[in-house]
């Protein structure tokens, strides 16, 4: 059987990252990205066919030529205030491109799939930790779009026997553990790398969205997750699948939360540069804390996440931001 993953989306932020992960484990990778938003130069040894997995021949004529043994699809827009004002964008390249992925796959007999979903399925959260049975209500476009995946999976899998796993990202952050890849979006709006951008000089300052959330220090909790460790669930994933497992859906997070005022500390006591703080209005759709039960994925899939500890995530994403520096 062939050993090819087929990464969608591998020339993005965490895709780019498994691509790596998957060839130090053995396995061959071949990334499919219309580069809207990845960098070629983030495809490390792994061929790159550009296109939009939207178009139908585009999807066919690749899995006919890649044959993969399963695919990983990290292909999705992912800014939840854009899906609030463009949700068509949304919709047609999270839930139909994705549809059009499943139907080639369908047409070409390949049934295992590994699919980025989101702490976003869950909306306003009525517990935390937030564990695998907690109700899915989402409030933006951007989470109802992988939450309508995440359905019609269980859809093809119940018609067809597509087996998919669906992993609900936390926060992912941080950055290769070797200093390869980083994280670079364009336009920036996750936290990390926006305060990293305050310490090495890129930007004047960080503007701390609220700090009236009844948290401890007033400002949000987020769950922060190394996008190492989330390779590694996907890797442990792909394992169980190729292995004849079922479908199967995990949280994955850390477990813990932080604020937004210990990110920044984080920041200033890792990187040892002055970080400027401004304080913003609340942002629109914005839980005061999100964190992970993770247990499911620990339980099933044997995963133990390397780098719990922010300061660890936080070293590896200032490792990589550091090169810009300005004197
Ligand atoms: N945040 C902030 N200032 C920023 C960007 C983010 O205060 O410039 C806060 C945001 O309100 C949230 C947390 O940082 O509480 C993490 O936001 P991010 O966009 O990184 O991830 P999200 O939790 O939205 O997936």
């Amino acid at each position: 059987m062939s050993d090819t993953i087929l990464v969608v989306g591998g020339a993005g932020y965490i895709g780019s990252h498994m691509v790596k992960y998957l060839r130090r484990h053995g396995f061959a990778a071949v990334v499919a990205d219309d580069l809207s938003s990845g960098h070629r130069e983030a495809v490390l040894g792994a061929p790159l066919h550009v296109g939009d997995i939207g178009d139908a021949g585009f999807v066919d004529a690749l899995l006919g030529e890649v044959k993969p043994a399963a695919v990983m699809h990290f292909a999705s827009f992912i800014q939840v205030g854009e899906s609030v004002t463009d949700p068509a964008k949304y919709y047609r390249n999270n839930v139909t491109a994705t549809q059009t992925l499943l139907d080639g796959m369908r047409a070409h007999g390949v049934n295992k799939f590994i699919f980025s979903s989101t702490a976003a399925i869950f909306g306003d959260p009525q517990y935390v930790p937030i564990d695998e049975a907690h109700p899915k209500a989402p409030i933006n476009p951007y989470g109802r779009s992988k939450w309508f995946v995440e359905q019609m999976l269980e859809d093809y899998d119940r018609a067809y026997g597509l087996k998919a796993v669906c992993l609900r990202y936390f926060n992912a952050a941080g950055a290769d553990p070797e200093g390869e890849l980083g994280e670079s979006h364009e336009p920036e709006t996750h936290l990390i790398p926006l305060i990293l951008q305050v310490a090495s000089g890129r930007r004047p300052h960080i503007t701390v969205f609220g700090e009236d959330y009844a948290t401890a220090d007033g400002t949000c909790i987020r769950d922060y997750i190394h996008v190492e460790d989330l390779a590694e669930a996907h890797l442990l994933a792909l394992r169980q699948l190729l292995a004849g497992a079922g479908s199967a859906r995990y949280n994955l997070g850390n477990g813990s939360g932080y604020s937004v005022r210990e990110v920044i500390e984080t920041v200033r006591k890792i990187s040892g540069q002055p970080v400027t703080v401004v304080m913003g209005e609340r942002r629109a759709g914005d839980p005061p804390a999100l964190v992970a039960d993770a247990r499911a994925a620990r339980e099933a899939l044997g995963w133990q996440p390397r780098y719990a500890d922010l300061d660890t995530i936080v070293g590896h994403a200032w490792a990589v931001e550091k090169r810009h520096l300005q004197p």
